[in-house]
């Protein structure tokens, strides 16, 4: 199995169609040891997600916008890891779905640190018990050229998740940790509901993806984390893959 014998920390489990749910489904399949971060006022959603997975993980608090839950990360974790799991973002309504010359920028202060400084702040947080040849995988929705209908203010806070992961792999490479993200085509968890407008990525993506896109199935994304995660990427570090159906590579 690919992660057997790892032990990973997943961030990011809201309910069962959340992107991290499959990945924490798929890392116990192939045998890892996992353990979930959830926070306040989802908490009680988080919980009952994870009864439904193969073996109920433990769950500790981390809301990656709280200092003191991220410095308290690294004690409240029941293992050292071989892996994290970004899957974390979040903006206020005025960051999204139009009027981006609008949003103040109180409103875009927060979409940049859930969604972009988390990564740093989480692999830190982390670090104290994360072991020497591990790996940190993000999940990313690509912004590295192109600007998007409606997702704004949280495209430029991808464009910066992506940034901050290459700025990590830098400086977490000597200690042989990757840093790596996934970059999903559209998919319809309760994050991406909450933006309005995102049903016009989802018809444009099935007509031009090669491959078809299936905007209900998380677990391609999913596969690739686990990819990631695993022994199998030993050289590749900062980089992004596209989970898409190949949309990224298709002009019209
Ligand atoms: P989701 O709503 O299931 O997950 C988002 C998670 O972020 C939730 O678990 C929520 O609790 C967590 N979160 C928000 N604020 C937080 C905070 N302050 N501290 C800790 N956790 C916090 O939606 P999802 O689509 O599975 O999102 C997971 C990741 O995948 C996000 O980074 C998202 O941008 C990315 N992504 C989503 C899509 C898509 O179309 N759904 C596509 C590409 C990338």
């Amino acid at each position: 199995m690919l992660l057997d014998g790892k032990r990973i920390l997943v961030t990011g489990v809201l309910n069962d169609q959340s992107i991290a749910y499959a990945v924490a489904r798929l890392a116990q399949e192939q045998g890892a040891e996992i353990v979930v971060s959830s926070f306040g006022r989802v908490m009680n959603l988080t919980r009952r997600a994870v009864r439904r997975l193969p073996t109920e993980p433990e769950i500790v608090q981390l809301d990656v916008s709280d200092t003191d839950d991220l410095n308290a990360l690294a004690e409240r974790l029941p293992f050292d890891l071989d892996g994290v799991v970004h899957a974390i973002g979040f903006a206020p309504p005025s960051c999204l779905g139009g009027g981006f010359l609008d949003a103040p920028w109180e409103d875009v202060a927060i979409a940049m640190q859930v969604s972009a400084y988390s990564l740093k702040a989480l692999a830190v947080a982390a670090l104290p018990r994360l072991r020497d040849g591990g790996a940190v995988v993000g999940l990313d929705f690509d912004n590295q050229s192109q600007a998007w209908p409606v997702y704004d203010w949280m495209g430029v806070a991808k464009a910066a998740f992506e940034s901050t992961a290459r700025y990590l792999a830098r400086e977490l490479g000597p200690r042989q940790i990757r840093v790596n993200l996934v970059s999903a085509g559209p998919l319809r968890t309760l994050a991406a509901r909450s933006i309005p407008g995102f049903e016009h990525f989802e018809s444009v993506w099935s007509e031009r993806a090669p491959l078809g896109w299936d905007i209900r199935d998380t677990e391609p994304a999913a596969k690739a984390v686990i990819a990631l995660l695993s022994d199998w990427f030993p050289a590749t570090t900062g980089e992004m893959v596209h989970v898409d159906g190949g949309f990224h590579a298709i002009g019209a």
